[in-house]
């Protein structure tokens, strides 16, 4: 009798369950990372995480003594194990592959490792994931041995051999290939090939890749270079396997391999993909294993890593709005691999003993979830930092050597694990003339990189200055250009504008000192004379304006200063004034004497209105001045005016001055 397992009926969970799921990856790394890659307003298309079952010979050393196989194969996909509830009964599992007994390593690398590797090269993660119990087989199968190569010799063999082909000389792409090598021991990451480094942290940058700061990357160039980096860091690992008991079982270890391209012609693109190999820790129930002390806290590690990496595979599963991955230095490390960006694929390692039967049924249940998590791969293309490395070395260049230390990064001092040289300068060799920046003025470098920055501040995505296509560039160039031809038209007229000042200046010297006086000396070195102006605003009589207006020929006026000098008023004196105008008005005796007969008539002829238009004669006064003369007769002299009742000798007097002298000062003297 069959029974289907848990992980197969999941398959058929119906529309809402697999929407649910698709949303779940939606909001996952992946969603989040999709918004600044390359073809961003695409939806990337969904890559279920694959996941593959080997199942190991049986091994007589590994059985006890009356041990038989449980679980067999049925097909390429599926397999069967014995029901422990009911023995009459077997439960079937379903993979997407399913490796038996006799199955080589070459073909699980054809079957499963191999068909991912070419995402690499179009900018997209990738991820192995070794899984199961200790003793199933997780390192055979990534490892191997010399005689049996595992799943990561000859991954790196083709994946160097197919970026040699991809990057060679006239084709569009330079690729370069960087090797790290990682173990997650007791939750702590360390550097295998550079094991004095510690405890490194995990990070997510602004792009939601995860990165490992300061880890050391060596650039890979052929299949002998990986093995010279990765082969001592393997032997440490299997000697401290052998001091602490198996360390290697307890341990996670993780190979990452990048692939950088960068475009050899326009529009110069760089697109990175990782290629992460993972042997992962044993899966076994640390409760059923009875280990202690150190093995004890080792496990508990361990245990806490893998249960926290079922808890994301269940979240995913779930479409939980909440994935744990930062639960765990592993799930931190995967998140771009579960989920997230990568083409992923999880062997599971089954051992056939029965006294691996409960481990083996866990791992085929953890199998079973993993493979309706969903991915979408994007490619991990980018415009930016391709063109603008050869610009910060040009810039160094421009600086003199201390400078040029100064300006160095950090990060490139801190991983000591420099970019591959070939690329950057192979690519900056077929810039455009316009990217020549050793020939370029250093000021327009400045302001090239801090438009640059700007444009980046403003979120202008893909299209930075430095790195656009080159028509892009020289439209922006132009907008410089123009801005300084504005400059310079900007400065001629202002020195326009200054020629024409002196010029005036020189025709017109003294209205140069009467106009602005203080614009052309400092204020406090100079003392300014300013004459006083008139404090009496002088009204000039109808009549006599109008006389004055018939005779224009009439005597001239003198003006003429008499007696004490005026005080005059100095910037720096602060004290009041203490002088009295001391002007006078000389006049010529026809014109008084016309002025006067002009008034006698006025006195005498003028009704009540006409004479109000005199000055000092108001309504009261122009009715006294009527009555009396009908009283009286006409007045035979200005001077009558005193005998006038309501007109004193002196309001007579002021009268005069006022009517006869207003229009003297009127015409000659004004208002200064
Ligand atoms: P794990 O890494 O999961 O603890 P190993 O890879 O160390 O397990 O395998 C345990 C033993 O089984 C090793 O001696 C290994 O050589 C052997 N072995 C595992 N898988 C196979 C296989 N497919 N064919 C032959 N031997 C295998
Ligand atoms: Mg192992």
């Amino acid at each position: 009798m069959e029974r289907r397992a848990q992980g197969s009926s999941s398959m058929d969970a119906g529309v809402p369950a697999r929407r649910r799921r698709e949303m779940a990856a939606a909001t996952s790394g992946a969603g989040r990372c999709r918004l600044s890659k390359v073809g961003a307003g695409q939806r990337p298309p969904p890559a279920r995480v694959r996941v593959a079952v080997r199942l190991r010979p049986f091994m007589d050393g590994a059985a006890g003594e009356n041990d038989t196989p449980c679980v067999r194969g049925l097909d390429s996909c599926s397999l069967e194990i014995a029901n422990w509830r009911n023995h009459q009964e077997t439960l079937k599992y379903q993979f997407d592959a399913f490796y038996g007994e006799r199955s080589s390593q070459q073909d699980i690398y054809a079957g499963s490792v191999q068909p991912i590797l070419r995402h690499l090269l179009e900018g997209q993660n990738a991820s192995v994931l070794a899984y199961g119990p200790t003793g199933a087989g997780k390192t055979h199968t990534m490892l191997g041995s010399p005689e049996q190569p595992g799943v990561i010799p000859r991954a790196l063999m083709d994946l160097l051999q197919l970026t040699r082909e991809e990057g060679a000389e006239g084709r569009p792409w330079a690729l370069s290939v960087t090797m790290s090598y990682l173990e997650i021991y007791q939750e702590k990451v360390l550097d295998l090939l550079e094991p004095s480094s510690g405890d490194l942290v995990i990070r997510e940058d602004c792009r939601g890749n995860i990165l490992i700061p300061g880890l050391t990357q060596k650039p890979i160039a052929s299949f002998a270079d990986f093995e010279r980096h990765f082969l001592p860091a393997s032997r440490n690992r299997t000697v401290g396997a052998t001091r602490l008991n198996q360390r290697s079982s307890r341990s996670h270890a993780v190979l990452l391999v990048k692939v950088d391209q960068r475009e050899r012609l326009a529009p110069f693109r760089q697109r990175e993909g990782k290629l992460y190999l993972i042997d992962l820790a044993g899966s076994e129930d640390n409760r059923r294993t009875g280990n202690k002390g150190l093995r004890l806290k080792e496990s508990g590690a361990i245990n806490t890593s893998l249960f926290v990496l079922g808890k994301v595979v269940d979240a995913l599963n779930q479409g939980l709005p909440r994935v744990p991955y930062r639960d765990s230095k592993l799930t931190r490390l995967l998140q771009d691999s579960l989920g997230g960006s990568a083409h992923s694929i999880l062997i599971a390692n089954i051992a056939p003993e029965r006294c691996f039967y409960l481990d083996t049924v866990s791992a085929l249940n953890f199998a079973a979830r993993s493979k309706e998590v969903i991915n979408r791969p994007f490619t991990n293309e980018s415009l930016q930092l391709h063109v603008l490395a050869p610009i910060k070395l040009s810039k160094k260049e421009l600086l003199g050597p201390s400078e040029a230390k100064r300006a160095r990064g950090p990060e490139e001092e801190e991983t000591g694990s420099p970019e591959p040289p070939a690329a950057p300068s192979s690519a900056s060799q077929k810039l455009s003339p316009l990217q020549k920046l050793n020939s370029m003025d250093p000021a327009m470098v400045e302001r090239l990189l801090s438009l640059d920055r700007l444009l980046g501040s403003q979120g202008s995505q893909g299209t930075p200055l430095l790195s656009t296509p080159r028509r892009e560039r020289m439209v922006l160039m132009k907008t410089v250009e123009a801005k300084d031809l504005e400059i310079e038209r900007l400065k001629m007229k202002q020195k326009e504008l200054e020629a024409k000042v002196l010029a005036q200046e020189a025709a017109h010297p003294k209205e140069k000192e009467n106009c602005s006086p203080t614009m052309l000396r400092p204020l406090a070195r100079r003392t300014v004379t300013v004459a006083k102006p008139l404090k009496k605003a002088v009204v000039m009589p109808l009549q006599l304006i109008q006389e004055q207006a018939a005779y224009p020929n009439a005597e001239i006026h003198i003006l003429k200063k008499k007696g004490r000098k005026r005080k005059l008023e100095s910037l720096d004196a602060s004290e009041p004034e203490k002088g009295e105008d001391c002007w006078e008005l000389q006049i010529s005796p026809e014109l008084l004497a016309h002025g006067r007969q002009k008034i006698l008539d006025l006195l005498n002829e003028g009704s009540a209105r006409d004479l109000r238009s005199l000055q000092r004669i108001g309504q009261k006064k122009a009715q006294l001045i009527v009555g009396w003369r009908e009283l009286h007769g006409p007045f035979s002299q200005v001077e009558d005016l005193e005998r006038v009742e309501g007109i004193s000798g002196k309001q007579m007097e002021s009268f005069l001055k006022a009517n006869i002298l207003g229009l003297a000062a009127g015409q000659h003297c004004g208002p200064s």
